[in-house]
């Protein structure tokens, strides 16, 4: 090959090379940053609104217990100050565990919380239990839980051993039918946790959408554990066996990725409704098919957060659901921002209230 010809290779290798290596050298920072430290900040400039009281009454109907003694007046004061009027507690348990927590938040504060229990588990597999586990739910009512749950099912049932792959109790276990029946007859509600982030189905990779904030839920692949869709066909059975029992499917029904398929199941079984808890980043990506979801079926959404207590927590809720607000960060946020979801003031009332004091015993909203 001649030295012209050399000289006119180099030159082009160079030119296309050189914007390639000019751009990775202007990369700088960016080539090595970890996604996990990348936090950008926008240089947006919308309006923001800081809504410190909930425009209506609120009731949240996903929490835990997560504030003991003295701090749970804590979280009163600033339930009274954010316009929230009564947390439900979904982790009552049975026998001692309830006993505790409902000497602990009902004995001192009835206004404001309510506690719900789980069917007694023990001995699962003895002829009786049935029987038994229908009796645990009348003595947790007679001691003052007002609905059961939350119940956790990933795919291993309820009190599987994850670890080593063994399968627990899922919501249709014909060993449960008689409690849940029970619960039906008592107009105790049912919160069921079945299936989880969509994402967390799939191989965790450079295209897993929630990058490091699902990368810690992510069960693909592991021992023992049912596939999603027949995880959530044993909450549908569930719903289809016990029509006279209300489900309440915990995070938008594990399905805020898929609001038309959610529609969908709310259309076929009556007795289903759903909370927004630790969805809000989910919801607040999609704001005009969310409002659209909001409105029609504003009559079987409830508003609940499964976070702990805190006036930023609240604040950051009511500003998704009352505000138009534009590209911030919702409460337990995931990489990317969210919108407001600025819902008619009718469908607010329902969502905060409403739809719970319609189907949650004790919640005389009359004063409110
Ligand atoms: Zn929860």
């Amino acid at each position: 090959m001649n030295r012209l010809a050399l000289v006119i290779l180099a030159a082009t290798l160079l030119a296309l090379f050189q914007p390639a290596a000019a751009q990775e050298s202007r990369l700088g920072l960016f080539d090595t940053l970890k996604l996990k430290n990348f936090h950008p900040e926008s240089r947006l400039q919308v309006p923001a609104h800081t809504v410190l009281r909930a425009r209506y009454p609120v009731i949240d109907a996903h929490s835990h217990n997560y504030l003991e003694g003295e701090d749970i007046q804590r979280w009163v004061k600033m339930m009274k100050e954010s316009n929230v009027r009564k947390v439900v507690l979904l982790s009552g348990g049975y026998g001692e565990q309830l006993e505790k927590m409902i000497e602990d938040y009902l004995g001192k504060y009835p206004e404001h919380f309510q506690v719900w229990a789980r069917i007694d588990d023990r001995d699962i597999d003895s002829r009786d239990y049935p029987k038994r586990a229908a009796e645990s739910v009348r003595r947790a009512f007679e001691m003052g839980a007002r609905g059961l749950g939350e119940y956790k099912d990933m795919g291993w049932g309820w009190g599987g051993d994850k670890e080593n792959g063994i399968k627990g109790v899922n919501i249709d276990d014909p060993r449960w039918d008689l409690a849940l029946e029970t619960a039906g007859e008592l107009g105790m509600p049912v919160s069921i946790h079945v299936g989880d982030m969509e994402d967390c189905y799939y191989p965790l990779t450079a295209g897993s959408e929630l990058g490091t904030s699902g990368a810690a839920w992510n069960v693909f692949g592991k021992k023992g554990i049912l596939p999603r869709a027949k995880i959530l066909a044993t909450r549908n059975h569930a719903l289809a066996k016990h029509p006279n029992t209300t489900f309440i499917g915990c995070h938008v029904g594990n399905m805020s990725h898929d609001l038309n398929e959610l529609g969908r199941l709310l259309d076929i079984y009556p007795n289903f409704y759903v909370d927004i808890s630790a969805r809000a980043w989910d919801l607040g990506r999609q704001p005009f098919t969310a409002r659209r979801f909001f409105i029609r079926y504003q009559d079987r959404i409830l508003f609940g957060t499964d976070l702990g207590p805190s006036e930023q927590m609240y604040r950051g809720w009511f500003r998704l659901l009352e505000t138009e607000d534009e590209f911030f960060r919702v409460p337990n946020a995931a990489w990317w921002m969210n919108y407001g979801l600025n819902l008619p003031d009718e469908v607010l009332r329902k969502v905060y209230y409403l739809n719970a004091t319609r189907l949650f015993h004790d919640m005389d909203s009359g004063a409110w």
